[in-house]
């Protein structure tokens, strides 16, 4: 039994939580490798090393001085190590550093910092190897992670060393200059340390006890999910759940490695276990939905000419239109004489005049309307394919409420129902929807 577990920066913002990680790995002797973020928030109000590299570097690109965020940087670090009676030497790395800063650093080398000071000292403090991820997560020149190259290198090296510690988040370009991924990707760097090992867990260990069936700011302490697909994941993701790094979930999708985010703070949660595809005889909870996510502000573009869905021309020119003015496209619904298409208002707001006046004069419409703060609302669930009336109740609870549905379109493979309402009901429709289906609880664990 193999386990990467991936600490993100909240699980390793002071000594008190590498105390934490240290018995998390401990207790399991098959979390064998580990990769670490930079260091993150102690507290509410306090910032993330990472964002005070970036700073550091936008000071010494404007000539201010960066003495003392980057001291500041500094006394996080040697505050863990010496709460931790570590030995590992900052001075000389820091002075390293220090000389660099006053040469051409480049952004993505002093970024990388972060990371890298937060696996020394851990890897000194559970007696792990420290893997240096510039010697073995590569990218090629277009900026694209070479996984081939980049899983090979990792394997050999956890040959020689089957327990190792390795700072997430860069590795290096074809000419060995250090190179970031887009934020949070320690993420990815874990799920390619999982992949390259053939590991039996992913464990992404966080501060809360997995993802949870609705957003906390809109629903009163919704309950975390037990089990979820990739797919509902990515649905979720997609209409708004922030969880994890979209391409974290490739490497380890791939090799269907099951990926289980848990709490640093509450250890003896279960938390959430993603998986590509479910036992269903495990799963406790009988709901027919997975999780709700939503997202605010959309624009509902209508578009009447008669026997549309025999004649189909109009919608493609509408859409190829859209292309060309860079907007996306969330959803189209389609009937008889006429279609719906729906997009993100930000990005329509200032031209859909000049849009609706093109299509006027190129695709001959009937008639055209337009309806502005649309939210979209997707109530996710694999179970909802193989039980009749799941969208019944779904549209049943909303009226019961009151609330008006101005469209309703449904997510691919018919995982998930989406329902457009007014922006105001939005928090509204999120909270029936949770409250309707969490009735809906026969088999459930309490
Ligand atoms: N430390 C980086 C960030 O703050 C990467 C990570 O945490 O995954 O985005």
């Amino acid at each position: 039994m193999l386990k990467v577990a991936k600490f993100g920066g909240s699980s390793l913002a002071g000594a008190e939580q590498f105390r934490k990680v240290k018995e998390i790995v401990e207790a399991d002797p098959s979390r064998m490798c580990v990769v670490v973020s930079a260091a993150g928030k102690r507290y509410g109000k306090d910032s993330k090393v990472t964002d005070l590299l970036y700073l550091t570097h936008a000071h010494l690109n404007y000539g201010v001085s960066h003495e003392d965020i980057f001291s500041m940087i500094e006394q996080r670090y040697y505050d863990i190590r010496d709460e931790l009676g570590l030995q590992c030497d900052l001075e000389g790395e820091f002075a390293r550093l220090r000389a660099k800063l006053n040469s051409d650093i480049s952004v993505d080398y002093l970024v990388s910092r972060g990371e890298y000071l937060t696996a020394l000292l851990m890897s000194e403090y559970l007696g792990y190897e420290f893997i240096d991820a510039a010697d073995c997560v590569f990218f090629s020149y277009d900026g694209q992670i070479d996984y081939p190259q980049t899983y090979s290198a990792i394997a050999a090296r956890a040959v020689k060393h089957p327990r190792f510690v390795m700072p997430g988040f860069y590795g290096a370009l074809p000419n060995g200059r250090i190179k970031v991924m887009t934020r949070g990707g320690s993420d990815i760097s874990g799920a390619i340390v999982a992949n390259a090992l053939d590991a039996d867990i992913y464990e992404n260990w966080t501060d809360v006890s997995g993802i949870l069936m609705a957003d906390p700011r809109v629903v009163e302490n919704p309950k975390p999910i037990q089990y979820i697909t990739y797919q509902e994941l990515r649905e979720l993701s997609y209409m708004g759940a922030s969880v994890l790094h979209e391409e974290s979930i490739l490497p380890v999708k791939e090799k269907n490695i099951p990926l289980n985010i848990r709490n640093t703070n509450r250890p003896q949660d279960a938390g959430t276990m993603i998986l590509e595809n479910i036992d269903e005889r495990l799963v406790r909870s009988k709901r027919l939905i997975t999780g709700i996510a939503g997202r605010k502000s959309f624009t509902v573009l209508t578009i009447y000419k008669k026997h549309i869905s025999t004649d189909t021309s109009i919608v493609r020119g509408t859409l190829e239109m859209l292309e060309n003015y860079k907007v996306e496209v969330e959803h189209i619904t389609l009937g008889v004489d006429s279609f719906n298409v729906v997009m993100p208002s930000a990005q329509i707001r200032d031209r859909i005049y000049d849009l609706i006046s093109d299509i006027k004069q190129r695709l001959k419409p009937d008639r055209i309307k337009t309806a502005d703060d649309i939210a979209l609302v997707a109530s996710v669930g694999r179970r909802m394919v193989s039980v009749p009336g799941s969208s019944a109740k779904l549209f049943g609870a909303l009226g019961e409420q009151n609330i008006n549905i101005r469209m309703i379109a449904q997510g691919s493979e018919e995982i998930s129902i989406i329902v457009g309402v007014d922006n105001r009901d939005f928090e509204r429709a999120i909270r029936t929807l949770y409250d309707g289906f969490m009735k809906d609880q026969e088999g459930d664990a309490k």
